[in-house]
């Protein structure tokens, strides 16, 4: 860690065979936690095979896994970069207003990786995590029936609801790094759970 050298990361995936992460970095040390943080984004992100969420991992695999915090930061960049800056949903463009949200959630086991991000701005992000506006595994938006019905100002009818039925605005030109559907569907049925 101390002399920056790359290393190699055999991560365990589907049917006991490795993936090669190359290069990784370690990039801080936990003690307390017994864990070291590694910095993934050298690594082409399309090269990422992550082992499937439901894959039924050895457990002493399982507990290594979780003494690896990735690196956050570079998500966001990685994100932002692959739809260029701007939010999925409605397409605004300052960058101090956007975030990386994550599809699959990340206090959840979602994986900072581009296909489990979408790039939204502060209200669309908010309003994802509060399940008033959904994203189908077609990319197209729904807003929360009870709020589709609500009246209020130019901020609710223009900011939420006119996005209603919509496709998304943005979406990164390289398949490699479009929003996973598998990951939307799963987030989609909790948000049909909610309404
Ligand atoms: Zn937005």
């Amino acid at each position: 860690m101390m002399e920056r050298l790359p290393l190699i990361w055999w991560l365990g995936v589907q049917g006991g065979g490795y993936s090669a992460l190359y290069p990784i970095y370690l990039v801080g040390e936990e003690r307390d936690d017994l864990q070291f943080v590694v910095d993934i984004d050298a690594v082409p992100q399309p090269d990422i095979e992550w082992p499937s969420i439901e894959l039924e991992m050895d457990p002493s695999y399982r507990q290594q896994l979780t003494k690896i915090r990735l690196h956050q930061r570079p998500f966001r960049a990685a994100v932002l970069r692959a739809y260029r800056t701007s939010c999925a949903v409605c397409a605004f463009r300052h960058s101090d207003l956007l975030d990386a949200a994550h599809i699959h959630e990340d206090g959840a086991g979602g994986l900072p990786v581009v296909t489990n991000g979408l790039t939204l701005c502060k209200i669309h992000h908010a309003a994802y995590d509060r399940r008033i506006l959904g994203i189908t595994p077609d990319y197209e938006v729904r807003v929360n029936a009870d709020v589709l019905r609500e009246v209020d100002g130019p901020m609710l009818r223009h900011g939420i609801q006119d996005f209603h039925s919509k496709q998304l605005m943005v979406v990164p030109e390289r398949r490699a790094q479009q929003p996973d559907r598998e990951l939307l569907e799963a987030r989609y049925r909790v948000f049909l759970n909610a309404s």
